[in-house]
């Protein structure tokens, strides 16, 4: 078994680790939810400090023009489409994801008059699930479920001349699967549907081609590291630019905002996307963390990340083997069909995770009996895996997550 040394040397020949000194990290804390909530970067609190203190303090109204307030989804969107394989002019930062996928979804329909279906994924995060029920029973849609499980409805039998638009997550946020987006997207197409890709675990964890799909959401907050409610992002293909409608049409998306005139006009290209205010200083911790994400390698943090996994994966194999701990792996050991996550089942997977987070070790819990570690592979180090993976093992062997008090379940889990 590879012993903490070697993770340490393998650190140092590490090319991305200059970037964990970006940030702010708990001392004595494996963070392993960077897929939950990333990291703060050291620069971000003087980045909002001075958008307060300056644009608002000072400025006042005169930073809509002069702090370039005014076209913050844009110009953010700008600086998030590299991270996706997008141009620019292609997204549109603002709003959550979950307002998104509804911009998404109520844009894709009418590009496909006469059907009626919307394909959504059984094991797709509830937002998203939640969303397109919203829309089907406001609109007058149909939902088909498709999953990924034994025995479930596949997505080839679902596909069919009535179906609109299919939305599904790139990676899944349970099980940390990973689909390949350019063949799905060509199977959604070659029905003629139109496809929607939810980003949220993709984007800051691995190079992303948003390719022929016609739309794509995600957040920023994850592994992107823009802070707690961080705005959210829209893909819009080019070619669907300036015929989709935007069913939240605000202020913000018209052609002529200032003009204030009594009927909508969309504005042209991705920013009729655009509804209200920006919550602009949420725009500026998220402006902060892409300062960093200019400068990343995403080929290299792919590699990272998957080296970081795997060794997750063949540490936890060796120290708490599945028929001794009762820890079924459900992330997919072929690395091509990974995230940036592994999630193991285990009946006492909550009282597992509390009773990790007091060793310092931060993970998280997910219906059904899921412990999710997420590998933000910016700034994590071989070691935290190797103190994570012992940790788990420990935690398995001494039994402390028996003691009542890790069985009360608190609002977040
Ligand atoms: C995190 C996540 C969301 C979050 O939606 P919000 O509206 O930003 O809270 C949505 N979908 C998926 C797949 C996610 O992982």
């Amino acid at each position: 078994m590879i012993t903490r040394a070697e993770c340490e040397s393998l650190d140092d020949k590490d090319p991305l680790r200059a970037f964990r000194d970006e940030f702010r990290l708990p001392p004595g804390v494996v963070y392993l939810l960077g897929n939950s909530l990333g990291a703060l970067p050291k620069r971000t609190p003087e980045r909002v400090a001075h958008t307060v203190e300056t644009e608002w303090g000072r400025d006042l109204t005169a930073s809509w023009n002069k702090a370039g307030w005014w076209d913050l989804p844009q110009t953010t969107g700008d600086r998030i489409a590299p991270l996706i394989g997008a141009g620019p002019g292609q997204v549109i930062a603002g709003d959550s994801t979950s307002v998104n996928i509804f911009k998404a979804v109520s844009a894709a329909l009418p590009l496909r008059p006469g059907r009626r279906v919307i394909v959504s994924d059984l094991d797709n995060f509830s937002t998203d699930r939640y969303v397109v029920e919203g829309i089907a029973k406001t609109m007058g849609y149909e939902v088909r479920e498709i999953g990924w499980g034994e025995g479930a409805p596949g997505l080839d039998e679902a596909l069919g001349d009535d179906v609109a638009c299919v939305l599904l997550s790139h990676v899944d946020y349970r099980t940390g699967a990973r689909h390949d987006m350019a063949s799905v997207t060509a199977r959604v197409h070659a029905a003629g549907a139109i496809m929607i890709w939810d980003l949220c675990h993709s984007a800051g964890a691995m190079p992303v081609d948003v390719g022929e799909a016609d739309f794509a959401v995600g957040c920023t907050y994850k592994y992107l590291n823009g802070g707690p409610g961080a705005p959210a992002y829209l893909y819009v293909a080019p070619r669907h630019q300036e015929v989709v409608q935007n069913a939240i049409c605000g202020w913000h998306g018209h052609a002529a905002p200032f003009a204030f005139e009594p009927y909508y006009r969309p504005a042209a290209g991705v920013r009729r996307f655009a509804t209200g205010s920006p919550p602009v200083l949420a725009y500026a911790a998220l402006n902060a963390s892409l300062d960093i994400w200019e400068r990343v390698d995403l080929e290299r943090l792919r590699e990272k990340s998957l080296a970081l996994t795997s060794l997750f994966i063949e540490l936890v194999d060796e120290l708490a083997p599945a028929s001794r701990s009762g820890l079924t792996l459900v992330t997919p050991r072929d690395p091509e069909r990974r995230g940036s996550q592994v999630s193991y089942r285990h009946p006492e997977g909550y009282p597992i995770v509390r009773a990790l987070a007091d060793r310092g070790v931060i993970a998280d819990y997910r219906e059904p009996e899921l412990v999710r570690f997420g590998f933000a592979a910016l700034y994590l180090r071989h070691v935290d895996v190797y103190d994570a993976a012992t940790a788990l093992a420990e935690v398995i062997e001494s039994e402390p997550w028996r003691d009542e008090r890790y069985r009360q379940r608190l609002t977040v889990t």
